[in-house]
């Protein structure tokens, strides 16, 4: 993995939204391993334990994969671009901004100021793009925290309703507005303040489990977003092999640990179409 040099974010949405991954995430961890979890299963029981041995492993997922989505490399800065293989026939095109040649599926981001391979989007969580080398850890970053924000959700529902006391109708203000808590007057309960994470964990399950549909969507369909709005659909290789375009010839691991390799089947600058496209023969290679 080649190492992105700068990873400061680069505008006020990229800092902002950085910042509240960085504080929310062991936040809501502390949340559910510290305050929930002893509340609901008395510490040194087996159901404890496992709850607290998945929750560690959900929580060392979401921070590994979010560490390398930030920091992996996958502009067309890298060293592998054959430029001697650039025709434009094939897709090269000349980047005014980068004064290069850029291969096919790469696309400029304005705000990372370079072009990148297979660009998917920039995402303001990480403060960078998503592409061809780093698409695997924004995938399972997305998947981990739809899992941690559901797995949170079930729990929290049985740990706040027997501490809130609840009444018609500002009960219902605060759940809708949790900001409300500190207009209406926070009277220092802990409570309100569980209450509030109990609704991020609620915001936060159905905000990654549209993310996780929308794009899971375009790995099965072999798209990345642009491709996906400009209606191309070219490099559509069935979905087994378009989710091995993005997860490695090791798919079915990479769940597991973001540690765990898994190489891709192309280098991020030369595509296979259907038509150009044998399994067999890219196992020889
Ligand atoms: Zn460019
Ligand atoms: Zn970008």
């Amino acid at each position: 993995m080649i190492i992105r040099k700068t990873i400061w974010p680069r505008t006020l949405s990229d800092f902002f939204s950085m910042t509240f991954i960085l504080l929310i995430v062991p936040i809501i961890y502390w949340f559910e391993l510290w305050v929930v979890l002893p509340a609901i299963h008395e510490p040194g029981t087996l159901p404890y334990i496992l709850h607290f041995i998945f929750g560690n492993f959900i929580m060392v997922n979401i921070v590994g994969n979010f560490t390398y989505a930030v920091f992996c490399d996958t502009s067309t800065r890298r060293d592998i671009m054959p430029i001697s293989a650039a025709n434009t026939k094939d897709g090269w095109r000349l980047c005014a901004s980068c004064e290069t040649l850029s291969p096919p599926r790469s696309w400029h981001c304005s705000t990372c100021n370079v072009c990148i391979l297979k660009r998917d989007h920039h995402c303001i969580f990480t403060g960078c793009c998503i592409g061809h080398f780093n698409h695997r850890y924004f995938i399972m970053f997305l998947l981990y925290l739809f899992v941690a924000t559901t797995y949170g959700f079930c729990y929290n529902n049985l740990f706040i309703w027997n501490r809130i006391h609840f009444e018609f109708p500002m009960s219902i203000i605060k759940i809708i507005f949790p900001l409300a808590i500190f207009v209406f007057g926070f009277d220092g309960s802990i409570n309100q303040f569980y209450l509030l994470l109990y609704i991020v964990s609620a915001v936060g399950m159905l905000y990654t489990g549209a993310l996780c549909i929308y794009h899971f969507c375009l790995v099965i369909n072999g798209n990345v977003a642009n491709e996906s709005n400009k209606k191309i659909h070219i490099y559509n290789l069935g979905w087994k092999q378009n989710i091995r375009e993005v997860l490695g010839d090791r798919w079915y691991f990479t769940w597991i640990l973001p540690y765990i390799k898994s190489q891709l089947p192309h280098n991020g600058v030369i595509w296979d179409t259907p038509s150009s496209w044998n399994y067999a023969d890219s196992k020889n290679k």
